[in-house]
């Protein structure tokens, strides 16, 4: 399965005393609601009269925070502002130095940044900071943007205009929670491939990956960040920069097909009406004879209903998912995520045994996990299997943010519809057509991304590395 990206959390009391007293508290709850975009490790940085404190560890929020850990940050878990992250360690190895928040002290102060997202001119300009006198701790990315806007930082008279400036050397993929002594900052790069969205609790400002952390905390959203957009939360109030806005938008599609939690709204459409919309859509277009539609926990579940509804199959519960284990894309290499499949999914049997199935799931990507499903569902007495994907076939890599694999271990670059329904076992396969991409996301603020797809990539990847190879680069140095 492909890995999701980050999760960022950010919050600036604004002299609202219940969230100063417990900040990092709600920074460990909003973190708790954004698990799903990070598994690998997790972080909170808090600033307390200008003193900034973090944990960061490799873990589920759950393994690096104990209550003990979270009243060490700041004055007992209290402070003015606060930033944090989850992340999905795209190494191999999951390596302590690559979680965020980085915290970093410069001579005009200190800055704690959270990055989500992956810059594909990140290898140029890390070669450029080295050769500049830069010395580097990790292998992230993230690590590159610190560089830049600390350097800017030196030139500028406030942390805004430097963030500002930073924003013109720095192309790919990057929505950023940072703060410095007094400021709380956001921004989400000029094509918003990666969604950020602003809220507020009582006085206090909170910024955060999704609008599922809002909820968690009892925040109220207030709006989206646009394309481009930088916005400050400091004592002069909440500010806004928009000199980067502007330019065509490309929020990345697949936030609605997987990555996103359902109970999530992103540029103005909910995750949830997104994935039944794109089963319904999957009914039309790929139509089957069956008597039962079922989905694949969590993300295919919405799209099922979808497909029930359109096509008038009745929809059911065909697996238990496990909760207490992680998304089975966290195992490390191929052999582990073949096992992790069965210690995830179970079959219920009494919802296939003797009937023609139709499975809703959101993707394909080599194939192993399809395999096992159908599998499963044949051993648990489906007559007949047919399997429908919520989202288009992938055919080219990601270099914004997820390990979407080169095109070659991609299974629908190299084998035909029918090569593949026979190699995972199904009686039919059907994928979501590209056109109807735009029909889910109806309503969206933003233009979508769907170069995994098309191939239409929105800005020039020549220079590009994949994630992955970026910090395998760096970590073999
Ligand atoms: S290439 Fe695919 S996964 Fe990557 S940002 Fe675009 S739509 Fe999202």
């Amino acid at each position: 399965m492909i890995h999701e990206e980050c999760g960022l959390f950010g919050i600036y009391a604004n002299g609202e005393e219940e969230a100063r007293q417990a900040i990092a508290h709600l920074c460990y709850t909003g973190l708790y609601a954004l698990q799903h975009r990070g598994q690998e490790s997790a972080g909170i940085a808090v600033n307390s009269n200008g003193v900034i404190t973090s944990r960061r560890d490799v873990g589920l929020v759950s393994d690096v925070f104990t209550p003990e850990s979270i009243g060490a940050l700041g004055e007992n878990g209290g402070g003015e502002i606060a930033v944090a992250h989850v992340r999905y360690a795209t190494t191999g190895a999951k390596r302590r130095a690559n979680a965020q928040p980085l915290v970093v002290k410069h001579i005009k102060g200190s800055l704690a940044l959270a990055h989500n997202g992956n810059l594909t001119n990140a290898v140029e300009l890390r070669k450029t900071q080295e050769l500049g006198g830069s010395i580097f701790q990790s292998s992230s990315d993230t690590e590159v943007i610190t560089h830049t806007i600390i350097q800017q930082r030196l030139k500028s008279s406030s942390i805004e205009e430097a963030v500002e400036k930073a924003m013109s050397y720095l192309e790919g993929a990057f929505s950023l929670v940072l703060m410095s002594r007094r400021k709380l900052i956001a921004c989400r790069d000029p094509n918003g491939f990666r969604p950020l969205c602003m809220g507020k609790l009582g006085k206090a400002v909170v910024f955060a990956s999704e609008s599922c952390a809002f909820n968690s905390i009892g925040a109220e959203f207030v709006r989206d960040l646009k394309a481009g957009e930088i916005v400050i939360a400091g004592e002069d109030g909440i500010k806004s920069i928009t000199a980067h806005c502007g330019k065509k938008s490309s929020l990345c599609v697949f936030e609605y097909v997987y990555f996103a939690r359902p109970d999530s709204v992103i540029d103005g459409v909910s995750v949830h009406d997104a994935r039944v919309r794109a089963g319904e859509i999957l009914a039309k277009e790929h139509p089957a004879n069956a008597d039962v539609v079922i989905g694949v926990p969590d993300s295919g579940l919405d799209a099922a209903l979808g497909y029930s509804r359109a096509s008038g199959i009745p929809f059911d519960f065909g697996f238990l998912k496990n909760k207490y284990i992680g998304r089975t894309f966290i195992a490390p290499n191929q052999r582990d995520r073949e096992n992790s499949v069965r210690i995830k999914l179970n079959p219920i049997a009494q919802a296939v045994k003797d009937k023609s199935v139709v499975i809703v799931d959101d993707s394909i990507v080599r194939g192993t996990t399809s395999l096992k499903i159908i599998k499963m569902l044949r051993e648990s007495g489906a007559k007949e299997v047919h399997m429908r994907l919520s989202c288009p076939a992938f055919l080219y890599p990601c270099y914004f943010g997820t390990d979407i694999d080169t095109s070659e271990n991609l299974i629908a670059y190299r084998h035909t519809l029918y090569e593949i329904r026979d190699i995972i076992g199904a009686d039919s396969l059907g994928y979501l057509s590209i056109d109807a991409l735009s029909e889910i996301t109806k309503g969206c603020a933003s233009g979508l991304c769907d170069a995994c797809f098309s191939g239409n990539y929105p800005v020039d990847v020549s220079g590009a590395q994949l994630k992955t190879q970026f910090e395998q680069d760096i970590d073999t140095d």
